[in-house]
Formats: structure tokens, C-alpha cells, sequence
């Protein structure tokens, strides 16, 4: 959280509002926890915890995913929360943030017994979320599955279908075509304009891709079709590397069998998780968990370009480094923008009753990922900011001119 207000802290700041503005738009308008408990396959019965905060509603429904996590907690969710409302702002999507969570090391659970804890979660928030109030999305831990779970839950409380509860649901729960790849795509579209505004050509361009899980697996593959030689890869088990570029698909197959990227035939070992993060490589793109680019090693980072596809995985103090140093970041809120892009027009079309081909749904977020890209960079150019202060300034301002609009009540 200290880093999501250290932004948000910036970005007023830049704007000149006030402290009461800020007060206001750092305080969560909700935020709810609660027990869950689990009777497991073995009998026994353990007590889990839950939160889901709802950031800020001024523009819309709350919008943000559930993850499934043992690092969960309170403070972790706020940030995302609040992150989540700028990317919706930033986007021009008509949603607040909000982000729910469970404390739970999903690898140590059944399929049925994350069923279980998933319906008992949603059944104990169900009053804070519907398509007009707030909207979970699959995150770290959880998928299409999970989501299918939340709106079968909730829809037999409410004793009818709502398709529109949830996104990133499976294609026929009214999933949309195109939002399992959406975010990579997003993270993809982004990075070639950043190498673009370089002057590096794809084919001239190397990668290395922390996280190999919906976001990281996906980047790769396309930075891949696009040209760019992508030598190292990593998960939480390992890190492997390959000057000459990694075969992705060949790669997602051993994923596939294995469980994880290590022991890929033709790669090399990497002796820690965090090497993979200092090499020279023209676009780093983390894609894991928050926080891996700190004070500690922000000095020894040698990427021209890092295309923030985890939220927040660069702390205040290492995104001062990186300025410093001249490194291009592409900020998380724009970044991995393209899931709540393509969950918004999941939404839309739930509600329409009415589906998209899969090229409509690429080609509107294309265009707003490439719109969103360049009004940040413009900003950027024209204010002297990085492109987190221009996107974290634009996205506040919308935030703001949207709370003083509606007026305060009573
Ligand atoms: P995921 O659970 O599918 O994958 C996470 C990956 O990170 C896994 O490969 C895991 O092994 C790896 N990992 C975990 N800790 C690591 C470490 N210390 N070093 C290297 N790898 C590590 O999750 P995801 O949905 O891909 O989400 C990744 C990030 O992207 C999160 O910050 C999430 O909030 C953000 N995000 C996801 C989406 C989405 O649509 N899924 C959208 C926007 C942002």
C-alpha cells in the first residue's frame, strides 16, 4: 500500500489538489473480511480468511480480480484495489477498482475443496458484488473455472442466471473470446510501441519474462511471433535462459507436462529467480508478483525498456532509480490494461446478450491499448514526467473530476 499512496501522493501533487483530494482518494469506500470456513477431503476443518475491497465507485461498478494467494492480505488488496481504479480510469472503462483476495496456497488444495472455499467466499461477500456493483476477474490462483463458481454461487442466491457477476468466464458461460490472452496482448501491444519510441526493431530486440502463468506465458508467446528473441524465462521454481531465444510453444508444452519452466531441454539453469531481472536485455517484462524490483537491485538493472505486466512490481524507491538511470516503464496501470479491457467488453456483451468474433474483441483493444499508449506518452513528453506519473496524473484527474461532479453527500 505505501507504494500505491506514494503514487497516488505524486500524482496530486502534479495536479495540485489538495490534501483533503487525496484523503479522498486513498481512502478505500469499502472493504470487507471474512471467515471462511473449509471442511477438507480428509474431514478435518480449517478456518480461512477473505477480503474484497472496493477502491472507488464515482465512475461505475467496482471492477478488479480474486487471487488466491498465502500472501494475501488486507494491505496487499487496498493497493491492488486502488491500482485497479486507475487502470479503469486511465482505459476509459466505466468502473471503480476493487480486488478480493483469499489467504490460501491454492497448490495445497484439491480441486473440490477450492470449489468449497470459492462458493463459501462468494456466498459471504455476494451482498457487496453484482454486475451493477462490483465485478471479480481471475488473478494470481485462480481462473475461467473459479469464475464459473462465483456466478453459479451467486446466481442461486439471486434464483436466476447472472452472467454479468463475473468476467473471464468460460466460453459458454458467456466468456468472451479473446480475454484469456488479453493482458498479454495488452502487455505485447505496449512493449513493441515502447521499442517503436527506442528505435528498436522486434527483430533487434531481446526479452526476459519473469512469471510464466496467464500474464508471462502469454507476453512470450506474442513478443515471440512479433520478432523479438525471448532468452530468459522464470516461475517461482526456477529461472531458465537461452541467448539465442527460447522456443515459447515448445517451452508451454514442458510447462504443460512438467508444472514448471525448469529442466526445458536446450536452456540453462539460472542461478537465482532474481537473475533473470538483471540482465541485458532490451525489454524486461515482470510478470509475477509485486515488488521484485526494490532498492536492493534496481542499480544493477540493465533493461533499456520494463513493461510492468504484475501489478506493482516495482517499489517507489526503485521506480526513482530507474528514472534516474534513463530506463523506460511502462506502468502497470497501462501496462497489463488489457484484461480489464477485454472483462469490460465481456461484461458488455453479458449484458447485451449479444457476442463479439474474436477479431472485433483484439482489434477494440488494440486500439484502445495503442490510444491509451500514446495520450500517456504525450503527457509524459509534454509535463517532463515518467510515463507513471503521466498515466498515474491522467487517470487521478478522471477519478477526481468524476467525485467533484457528483458532489459530496450529504
Ligand atoms: P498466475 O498465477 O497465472 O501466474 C503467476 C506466475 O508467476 C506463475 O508462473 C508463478 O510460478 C510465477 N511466480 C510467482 N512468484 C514468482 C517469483 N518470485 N519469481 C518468478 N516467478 C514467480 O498469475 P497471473 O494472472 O499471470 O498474474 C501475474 C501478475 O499479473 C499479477 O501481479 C496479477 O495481479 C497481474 N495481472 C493479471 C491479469 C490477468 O488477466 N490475469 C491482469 C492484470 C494484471
Amino acid at each position: 500500500m505505501v507504494d500505491a499512496l506514494a503514487q497516488l501522493r505524486r500524482a496530486v501533487e502534479i495536479l495540485g489538489y489538495d490534501d483533503a483530494t487525496f484523503a479522498m482518494l486513498a481512502a478505500a469506500r469499502r472493504e470487507l473480511t471474512v471467515s471462511i470456513p473449509l471442511r477438507r477431503d480428509d474431514g478435518t476443518v480449517e478456518v480461512l480468511t477473505g477480503h474484497r475491497v472496493q477502491h472507488n465507485l464515482s465512475r461505475g461498478p467496482a471492477k478488479g480480480g480474486l487471487r488466491f494467494s498465502p500472501e494475501v492480505n488486507l494491505d496487499e488488496v487496498r493497493a491492488l484495489a486502488m491500482w485497479m481504479t486507475w487502470k479503469c480510469a486511465l482505459l476509459d472503462v466505466p468502473y471503480g477498482g476493487a480486488k478480493g483476495g483469499v489467504t490460501i496456497d491454492p497448490r495445497l488444495y484439491s480441486r473440490s475443496e477450492l470449489e468449497r472455499v470459492t462458493r463459501r467466499y462468494t456466498s459471504e461477500i455476494s451482498p457487496l458484488i453484482g454486475p451493477q456493483i462490483d465485478i471479480p476477474a481471475p488473478d494470481i490462483g485462480t481462473d475461467e473455472a473459479t469464475m464459473a463458481w462465483v456466478m453459479d454461487t451467486y446466481s442461486v442466491s439471486r434464483g436466476h442466471t447472472v452472467l454479468g457477476v463475473v468476467t473471464g468466464k468460460p466460453l459458454p458461460l458467456g466468456g468472451s473470446l479473446g480475454r484469456p490472452s488479453a493482458t498479454s496482448r495488452g502487455v505485447t501491444h505496449v512493449a513493441l510501441a515502447a521499442l517503436e519510441e527506442v528505435e528498436v526493431s522486434p527483430a533487434a530486440a531481446t526479452a526476459a519474462v519473469q512469471g510464466f502463468g496467464k500474464v508471462g506465458r502469454g507476453a512470450a508467446e506474442f513478443l515471440a511471433k512479433a520478432g523479438v528473441r525471448v532468452v530468459a524465462v522464470s516461475d517461482q521454481y526456477g529461472a531458465v535462459t537461452r541467448p539465442d531465444g527460447l522456443d515459447i510453444e515448445a517451452l508451454a508444452l514442458h510447462v504443460d507436462r512438467t508444472g514448471s519452466v525448469v529442466g526445458f531441454e536446450g536452456s540453462k539453469a539460472m542461478n537465482s529467480l532474481e537473475d533473470l531481472l538483471l540482465l541485458d536485455v532490451t525489454v524486461l517484462v515482470p510478470a509475477a508478483v509485486e515488488g521484485v524490483l526494490h532498492e536492493g537491485n534496481a542499480h544493477h538493472v540493465q533493461a533499456q525498456i520494463i513493461v510492468e505486466g504484475a501489478n506493482g512490481p516495482t517499489t517507489a524507491t526503485a521506480d526513482r532509480t530507474l528514472a534516474d538511470r534513463g530506463t523506460v516503464v511502462v506502468p502497470d496501470i497501462l501496462a497489463n490494461a488489457g484484461g480489464v479491457v477485454v472483462s469490460y467488453f465481456e461484461w458488455v456483451q453479458a449484458n447485451q446478450a449479444y457476442w463479439w468474433s474474436v477479431d472485433e474483441v483484439e482489434q477494440r483493444l488494440a486500439d484502445r491499448m495503442k490510444q491509451a499508449w500514446l495520450r500517456v506518452r504525450e503527457h509524459a513528453a509534454h509535463h517532463q514526467l515518467t510515463l507513471r506519473e503521466a498515466a498515474t496524473s491522467l487517470a487521478v484527474k478522471t477519478v477526481a473530476e468524476a467525485h467533484r461532479a457528483r458532489g459530496l453527500y450529504p
